[in-house]
């Protein structure tokens, strides 16, 4: 008989992914699967679906190897930048040992720079991304979307067919479908589930390598959490509402999460990439063109390497909107000029545009500046 979980336990269990799937990476190698490495949302991941690869986000998110990498790297770098490089070189990411490929991209001055150090000791293909989300910009990337397939093709040997890609599309419209249903909770107040709860849900369903499957769990989980939704409103309570918007969190950034969480308030929506942004908007199913459909949903992602940075103001408005937020924390990583240099002018739109409190909050992988961090967002979280 299986034994039913308790939610509590499916929520570590998610957040204990990135860990667990070690072995199943491993597994999938020996079974002879391709399994590509990306470090960005923009990455059209359903090409290398299309060709039955498994893919795996590269992130790194803790400070162990930052002094490894500072040995080829300014140490002024941002610690994801840094961070990431180091697990490479150090060889201490099983997921990174077990690529084949990393696909990367030209978003940041600092991760490209960072490519062409890593390319000495990995296959990597870079994808260039223009800053500028107008036509010519979109004719740019239609071609590197295209141009991504044939170097899998001819990377991989294989031949990645237009109903393949669709099928893939297919899949992968589902899971974001079944991911965004989950965010779509926390528009409920009092909120079925805390914030950093949901994080882990998301950001652990990253690393199920089945698109079908990680679709189903999160579908099953959904099913649970409006199960016990009373139980857990009514323990929940009314809490100051919180979007938490910026640079990628994850590891030792969710410390900004927990903070916020056990200082009264509640975070009802990430806007960032380990958030809504990956998974908001579908590939349109429609589109003969797999190709433009597929260049089209990637390129709105909003992020700060854009400029203007339209599509992130536009997401943020309308996150405000649905979720009805109290204010918005704008976390950020030191050394990351982009994130910090737009950190004014969303500052500017939540409380002149959207009326709503600000909070800018810039930070390491360390924990050192934890007790100055709870100290700034408990004071937003009483005066909301
Ligand atoms: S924040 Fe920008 S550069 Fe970083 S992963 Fe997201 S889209 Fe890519
Ligand atoms: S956080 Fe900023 S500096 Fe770091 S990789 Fe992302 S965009 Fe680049």
């Amino acid at each position: 008989m299986e034994i039913r979980k308790e939610l509590p336990e499916i929520f570590e269990e998610f957040g204990e992914a990135r860990k667990n799937q070690f072995l199943a990476a491993k597994e999938l190698k020996e079974q002879g699967r391709p399994l590509v490495g990306t470090y960005c949302t923009y990455v059209p991941v359903e090409l290398c679906m299309a060709m039955d690869a498994a893919v795996v986000g590269l992130c790194s998110m803790s400070d162990e190897t930052i002094p490894l990498a500072e040995q080829d790297l300014p140490s002024s770098l941002c610690p994801l930048i840094k961070s990431s490089y180091g697990f490479a070189k150090a060889d201490k990411c099983p997921y990174f040992f077990f690529s084949d490929l990393v696909v990367a991209e030209t978003t940041c001055d600092g991760k490209k720079k960072m490519y062409e150090l890593m390319e000495e000791f990995k296959p990597i293909h870079v994808m260039q991304l223009p800053n500028a989300q107008d036509e010519d910009g979109f004719t740019l990337w239609k071609n590197e979307v295209v141009r991504l397939k044939e170097k899998l093709e001819s990377f991989f040997g294989v031949t990645i067919t237009e109903d393949a890609i669709r099928k893939a599309i297919r899949e992968r419209n589902e899971e974001r479908q079944a991911a965004l249903e989950i965010f779509d909770l926390m528009k409920m107040d009092p909120t079925p589930m805390m914030g950093y709860d949901m994080f882990k849900v998301i950001y652990g369903s990253s690393f199920t390598f089945d698109r079908v499957l990680s679709a189903q769990q999160l579908r099953d989980t959904k099913q649970r959490i409006l199960e016990e939704a009373e139980d857990n409103q009514a323990k929940i309570g009314h809490r100051p509402r919180i979007i938490v918007s910026g640079c990628p969190m994850g590891g030792a950034t969710e410390k900004v999460a927990r903070i916020i969480e056990d200082t009264g308030g509640v975070i009802v929506g990430f806007e960032n990439c380990t958030g809504i942004k990956s998974y908001h908007r579908l590939v349109d199913e429609t589109n003969p063109d797999v190709y433009e459909a597929l260049a089209e949903r990637y390129f709105k992602i909003g992020c700060s390497v854009m400029t203007p940075d339209t599509y992130r103001f536009k997401l943020l408005d309308e996150l405000i909107d649905e979720f009805k937020a109290d204010a918005v924390v704008d976390m950020t990583l030191q050394g990351c000029h982009t994130y910090n240099v737009e950190t004014f002018g969303i500052g500017r739109f939540c409380t002149e545009e959207k009326g709503i409190q600000y909070l800018h909050v810039e930070t390491d992988y360390s924990t050192a500046d934890e007790g100055q961090l709870t100290t700034r967002i408990q004071a937003l979280i009483e005066m909301l």
